[in-house]
């Protein structure tokens, strides 16, 4: 992203510009994370990343080519080939009534090819190899989550997008799906963009980004820095502990 800006038209006379001018770089398999507080931009970013929306101004270059000026018809093969996406809430976007596998398989049907063998694989990927037949409505809501990620792989996408992936589930089940993107990262060499306000989950990330305003702040926050602050809370916590 160059100098990319987003406006939002909120009422006649009223915009907000959510991004103000952005630059970031992702390099091609990395595991990134996105921090910064509520109505920074995040989520704003991540759909324009993702080809959701289009950016009012600035440059996009994915892979070698500017979002802005590809045609729709490309830019809806983009979303369905090139780019998936977990959301903090899957629950509804994934059909209850529906199997495990068969919920996988539907990206592929629009895409024109269903693969059962790569559905079961995506699921043992993710730990589910024990529950392809169970219907949606039977999982738990870390395992349904788990289905999303599964689901947003489907068509083997190069670049993953998670806004709070884990904004739904506790502690240990966040470790897990954190734990499932590394490996996703490594073994299928996904770039990944995490959106997270979890700082314990950012430890396991290789950048992490603050936005601040619509901004990438001028302090791109090394690894050091969180393990310092980590450090410190634990510090706090035993302080505090009694
Ligand atoms: P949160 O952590 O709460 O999810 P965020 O960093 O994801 O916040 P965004 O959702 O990107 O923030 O919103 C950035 C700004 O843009 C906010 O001021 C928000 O109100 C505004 N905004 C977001 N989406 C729209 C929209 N569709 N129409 C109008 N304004 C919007
Ligand atoms: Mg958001």
């Amino acid at each position: 992203c160059q100098n990319l800006v987003k406006i939002y038209k909120v009422a006649d006379e009223l915009e907000v510009m959510a991004l103000q001018g952005l630059d970031l770089t992702v390099d091609k398999g990395e595991l990134m994370g996105i921090i910064g507080s509520s109505g920074s931009g995040k989520s704003t970013l991540l759909n324009m990343l993702g080809g959701l929306d289009r950016p009012s101004a600035g440059k996009l270059i994915i892979d070698g080519k500017n979002l802005l000026q590809m045609s729709d018809k490309a830019l809806v093969q983009y979303k369905l080939e090139t780019v998936g996406f977990v959301w903090q809430n899957n629950a509804r976007n994934l059909i209850p009534y529906l199997t495990a596998r068969q919920n996988v398989e539907l990206p592929m049907l629009l895409k024109g090819k269903r693969k059962k063998e790569w559905a079961t694989e995506l699921l043992e990927l993710v730990g589910l190899g024990n529950r392809l037949n169970n219907r949606l409505s039977e999982l738990s809501g870390g395992e349904q989550q788990r289905v999303a990620i599964a689901i947003a792989l489907a068509n083997k996408p190069q670049l993953l997008l998670a806004d709070e992936p884990t904004g739904n589930v506790d502690t240990k089940t966040a470790d897990i799906i954190l734990d499932l993107f590394r490996k996703l990262n490594r073994e299928l060499g996904v770039t990944i963009v995490i959106v997270t306000h979890d700082m314990q989950l950012t430890q396991k990330m290789d950048r992490v980004v603050a936005i601040r305003d619509g901004r990438t702040s001028s302090e791109i926050l090394s690894r050091k820095y969180f393990d310092e602050a980590i450090i410190d809370d634990s510090e706090y916590e035993q302080e505090h502990s009694h």
